[in-house]
């Protein structure tokens, strides 16, 4: 049953498919983005006049004008047909939180034998993908049940690969006929719009700015475990789930702190260097690789790029990561949680806000003048979170990631923020207004003329906050590996948004009645502070006494799983706040509210099923196998004593196994979250009853009868 010897000869010769890399010259010189139909591209491809034309269409972000639709078509798909690329296809995010492809081949019949190939404008605009199977939360009834995707340009187009062969991929939004998202981009979209919209007028008080708009910038670093292949395949929990549901502790775990930024393993770089190699060509600017914390642990990261731009680069990332794993005889696990006991993986996602032109509204600055503009954009930030805490921790909700927030595990459920000593301090000398007053005393009469230097890249220094000022951006650390980052950034967008345009108009109207904009912002900037200081936490999240601080103390929500998270979707609060900027109406609020449900509880009960099927066809007998043995063995002391240990941990896992098996059984009632209420209730605790006897098992019974490759295997032979 032992397979390791095997699985380390493959890790020794996995060097048959290696590939030709690049040199940094190569990579700047023909790699970098070779496979993105770029802005250049398509302006040496196009008469001037149609670039024009479609240069204009996205800058106002309308649709294409359908007189020049045929023109760029044509131009896409000899591009991608100099590519190599046979196929193309609308490229888009339905809400389950992955990505859809539907090819068709460029190669079109001509009725006399013959073929050419043939992509329209309207194809290129416009197509319509066998949408009933994709959730819709009952935003699509059976029969209107067609969706269409619509091309998103401010996306470029791309070239994706596979052996043989490749597919020009245009992104594009997801929606129903009567104009409802069915998708995680359009409301992206529409809050990257609603930022801009809050964001610019404020902007412009401060009357400095050269920028004419304003987005949200992302960098989204992306945590996963690698394992060989072959244990992957013998284990159907991680298969089926994507995580373990079985496995004991193995005798070393991550104690030795050895494992991160340490050296990375041969095969490990070499299959890191190839996706980084592919990740370039798709012109995603990842950055830095290195060990995580836990054994087996790895991340990767790119350089920011504009928010949406980052979401589809994204979702590249994990595609090209889990399929690159492969050709190394690696599986790629991005799951939250694919080993208990061993830390979990997050989605750091570094957020800030950007003109047009290039600055960056939450960099301190140097001068008077920008200190001003950061203090307010960073007042705003504050007031956002204290007031939409819940939205940010629905945004990350999901069974998976609940193995981490709330579970002993960084960062906590609660949300709070942290701003470091330095800027905690300068904020709370604002608000006690020490240090003189007005403008002789200096900025905001903090006695300095500009602020003191932040420290930059404080991110590693209290690993334990959920959203962490880092320097000149914040961090949202509650997001999960596996997860799309679309709708943590559309909360983020939105609730900042909501707030700088109520700071704004406070701001405005002081400046109306004559106020000068030094005191003005000062005085937004401290009533801001103390009306929500409550939120900044600058110790350890995981201690038992913020847990009560935060709870009783200071009333900040603590929604621990999330179900407690997602039936505050649909509050009226939240309601208002997606309507008034235009980001989801009620009926798409609601129907993502349910396909949350939903997935819950069909992560939940896969994992049941998957349990009970393991421990009754594998471990249970496994455990049979051996008492039989042992039993034959006769009776000596070592034998009985070791076969009273099996026997009574199989006679656990007997008994649990059958109450598991009544809850998967059972529903718990008819509606969505009735299910889901089952499944956390009843299922989850009945799986880890299971569990707890298996791994008993797992101790005691002879390694030759495991049927299961265990931890040690898994986490520490590459
Ligand atoms: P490092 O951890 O490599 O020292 P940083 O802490 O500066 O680098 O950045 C971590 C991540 O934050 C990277 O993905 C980086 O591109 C991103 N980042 C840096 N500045 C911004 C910004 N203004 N907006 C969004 N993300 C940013
Ligand atoms: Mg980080």
């Amino acid at each position: 049953m032992n397979h390791d010897f095997d699985v380390i000869s493959a890790a020794r010769n996995w060097r048959t498919d290696a590939v030709d890399t690049a040199t940094p010259d190569q990579i700047i010189s023909s790699v970098y983005s070779s496979d993105v139909l770029t802005l250049e591209q398509l302006k040496a491809r196009l008469s001037k006049p149609t670039f024009k034309s479609l240069q204009a269409t996205l800058e106002r972000g309308a649709t294409l004008d359908p007189s020049i639709a045929d023109t760029v078509a044509l131009a896409m798909k000899t591009w991608a047909m100099e590519k190599g690329a046979t196929h193309y296809t609308h490229w888009f995010h339905p809400l389950t939180g992955a990505t859809a492809e539907k090819h068709d081949s460029f190669v079109s019949p001509n009725g006399d034998g013959s073929a050419i190939a043939a992509f329209s404008g309207k194809e290129l605009i416009q197509a319509e993908p066998d949408a009933s199977s994709f959730p819709s939360g009952g935003l699509r009834a059976t029969f209107e049940a067609r969706g269409y995707t619509a091309w998103d340009a401010s996306s470029p187009a791309f070239i994706m690969r596979h052996a043989n062969g490749a597919t020009l991929c245009i992104p594009t939004a997801f929606a129903s006929w009567t104009g409802e998202a069915l998708d995680t981009k359009t409301p992206l979209l529409r809050s990257v719009e609603a930022l801009n919209k809050a964001v610019t007028p404020a902007l412009k008080l401060f009357g400095a700015s050269e920028g004419t708009r304003v987005s949200s910038t992302l960098g989204a670093e992306q945590e996963y475990f690698l394992i060989a292949e072959e244990y992957y395949y013998r284990r159907p929990d991680l298969v089926m789930t994507g995580r373990t549901l079985f496995g004991a502790q193995p005798p070393r775990g991550q104690e030795l702190e050895d494992h991160y930024f340490g050296a990375i393993p041969d095969r490990v770089l070499s299959f890191m260097t190839d996706a980084e190699q592919q990740l370039y060509a798709l012109g995603i600017p990842v950055k830095t690789r290195h060990n995580e914390v836990a054994p087996g642990q790895f991340e990767i990261a790119p350089i920011f790029e504009d928010s949406n731009i980052a979401a589809d680069h994204q979702q590249l990332t994990m595609q090209v990561l889990r399929n690159t794993a492969r050709k190394y005889g690696l599986v790629a696990l991005l799951h939250e949680k694919p080993f208990a006991g061993v830390n979990g993986s997050g989605k750091h996602c570094n957020w800030s806000m950007s003109t047009n032109a290039g600055e960056n509204l939450l960099e301190p600055g140097d001068t008077p003048h920008e200190n001003l503009q950061f203090l307010f954009f960073t007042s705003a930030v504050i007031k956002a979170v204290d007031e939409h805490q819940d939205l940010l921790r629905i945004s990350v909700a999901s069974a998976s990631n609940d193995h981490r927030l709330g579970a002993n595990e960084a960062p906590p459920a609660i949300i709070s923020i942290f701003l470091g000593s330095e800027l905690s301090d300068i904020f709370d000398r604002l608000e006690s207004g020490q240090g003189g007053r007005g403008a002789e005393a200096g900025l905001l009469g903090l006695g300095t003329s500009v602020l003191p230097p932040l420290p930059r890249h404080a991110g590693d220094r209290n690993r334990t906050s959920p959203f962490a000022f880092t320097g000149n951006k914040f961090e949202f650390r509650a997001a999960g590996s596996s997860q799309s980052i679309s709708f943590p950034i559309t909360v983020l967008n939105t609730i900042v948004a909501d707030a700088v345009s109520a700071l704004a108009a406070e701001l405005k109207a002081k400046l109306d009645a004559g106020t000068d904009l030094d005191t003005a912002v000062a005085e937004i900037v401290k009533a801001t502070y103390s009306a929500h200081k409550r939120i900044v936490f600058n110790g350890d999240g995981y201690s038992d006494e913020w847990h009560q601080e935060a709870e009783h103390g200071r009333k900040l929500l603590n929604l621990r799983t999330t179900l407690d998270a997602v039936h505050h979707l649909t509050d009226a609060k939240n309601g208002a706040l997606f309507e008034k900027f235009k980001v989801l109406s009620d009926r798409e609020l609601a129907a993502r509210q349910e396909i949350m449900y939903d997935i819950y509880f069909k992560t939940v009960n896969i994992e049941g099923e998957t349990t009970e099927y393991m421990a009754r066809t594998m471990i249970l007998p496994a455990a049979v196998k051996y008492l039989s043995e042992l039993h034959a063995a006769g009776g000596s002391k070592a034998v009985r004593g070791v076969a009273a240990e099996v026997e009574a941990a199989a006679d656990e896992l007997f008994d649990a196994v059958q109450a598991l098996s009544a809850q998967n059984a059972a529903t718990g009632g008819d509606e969505v979250h009735e299910k889901a209420h089952h499944m956390r209730d009843q299922v989850l605790p009945a799986m880890s009853a299971v569990r707890k006897a298996a791994d008993k098992l797992e101790k005691v019974v002879a390694e030759q009868h495991w049927p299961l490759p265990t931890y040690r295997q898994m986490l520490f032979v590459k």
